[in-house]
């Protein structure tokens, strides 16, 4: 009897085509950009050009601050590049401990775990702390990483219409008496740019008995009166049982965390799988963590900066006609609306010829099958570079029939 082995990667065959097809027009490959040299938060070299970085999520522009630089060089000498370990066993350092002391004081919170990355730590959280026969109820443009945490977790899985509290309460109500419940929601939904309304779904999630997580990922650092997210800026973190943030956003270097008040929080460390079984942050990246983090306390000036410049480019794109995902600046992603992947693409090539990076965002990591090119503004990106910027995306426009 003759074998036939079937080939596990027939399944990718269409977005083989869609990538071939796309490539044959002649465009160059969004998706394979090299940064040959990084300059500042805001400037780089890439194909041998300086560019204008605009896709980026350095909100702070943290990654070249000297004082976070020092930080890390003192702990390579100190401690060296890795620290070849999980958390529980020889992988954590007193530059692990410290980065979660500054994240407990920078969120005025009782407990916080570091995890190697934002991804781990939704996975590692959700998975653990909801599993069969609990129920997790989750606005349905989630982060790929809250969708996986809830798959490992083998939760019953209920996603409502994004930022619709309706749906979210009717979900909520259909729930079975006494089942264990988790509310997931995020600050800023990261492909367009906008908001929950957290003050009133967290109220109602209580109301339900919920326990509620949000992903604070895109607004930390940024949005609220101390930084610490949407949920602050709401009135309502002391309702948050459970926050999720990451170091490779505001912060400026990789990792995720949990901050949280419930007081049997520490037994997280034993039982996560993706705190556990994987190794710890090497003590650079920690230390440059730790010290950003202290550095963000005291912010203001540069969340002012930040908003300024949000506010701006918002209105300047506007003004030229471009659509963009949210009427109003809700944070520092604006996301500019393409008719579709080929001039989305067109439109990202024109942009990077006049010296200018965005990031091209497609389905389906996009809601409602959009393509988008996604800016996101940095505290150091100056009020000149913003006007430069507008001109840029006014005549890559123009050239490509968008405008
Ligand atoms: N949550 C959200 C909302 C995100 O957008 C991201 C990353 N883009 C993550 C979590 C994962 O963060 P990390 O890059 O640290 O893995």
């Amino acid at each position: 009897m003759e074998t036939v082995m079937t080939d596990l990667f027939s399944k990718f065959d269409p977005l083989i085509e869609t990538r071939r097809s796309l490539l044959a027009t002649g465009v160059t490959d969004p998706f394979s950009l090299v940064m040959e040299k990084v300059l500042s938060p805001t400037t780089a070299i890439c194909s041998g050009r300086e560019t204008i970085l605009l896709g980026t999520y350095n909100y702070m522009g943290m990654t070249f601050d000297p004082d976070v630089i020092a930080a890390g060089k003192q702990a390579l000498d100190d401690f060296g590049a890795g620290t070849t370990g999980s958390r529980v066993l020889n992988g954590t350092y007193a530059g692990h401990r410290a980065v979660e002391e500054a994240l407990k004081e920078f969120y005025a919170m009782d407990h916080a775990m570091v995890f190697s990355t934002g991804y781990q730590a939704n996975l590692g959280i959700i998975s653990t702390i909801a599993g069969k026969g609990d129920y997790i109820v989750l606005d349905i443009d989630s982060h790929a990483s809250i969708w996986d945490g809830c798959k490992m977790g083998d939760a019953e899985v209920v996603p409502f219409k994004h930022n619709d509290i309706e749906a979210m309460e009717k979900r909520l109500r259909r729930i079975p008496e006494g089942a264990g419940k988790l509310v997931v929601l995020e600050g800023v939904y990261s492909m367009l740019g906008d908001i929950a309304p957290l003050k009133e779904m967290i109220r109602i999630a209580k109301s339900y008995g919920a326990m509620v997580l949000v992903d604070e990922a895109h607004s930390m650092g940024f949005i609220g009166p101390n930084g610490r997210g949407v949920a602050e800026d709401q009135g309502v973190l002391d309702d948050v049982d459970f926050v999720i943030g990451t170091f490779s956003k505001s912060v400026g270097t990789v990792g995720g965390f949990c901050v949280s008040n419930h007081p049997k929080f520490e037994i997280m460390r034993l039982v996560c799988r993706p705190y556990v079984f994987t190794a710890s942050l090497p003590p650079s990246v920690v230390a440059t963590a730790a010290t950003s983090i202290r550095k963000l306390m005291h912010a203001g000036n540069k969340r002012a900066h930040l908003w300024e410049n949000s506010r701006t480019l918002h209105g300047a794109l506007t003004k030229l006609g471009f659509k963009l995902g949210t009427e109003e600046p809700q944070s520092a992603i604006i996301a500019v609306i393409m008719p579709d992947l080929e001039r989305g693409a067109m439109m990202w090539e024109a942009l990077l010829r006049e010296g200018l990076y965005v990031n091209l965002a497609r389905p389906p990591a996009t809601p409602a099958g959009m393509t988008l090119l996604r800016c996101s503004l940095c505290a150091e990106h100056t009020a000149e570079q913003v006007q430069v910027i507008a001109g840029m995306f006014e005549r890559a426009g123009k050239a490509v029939g968008i405008i």
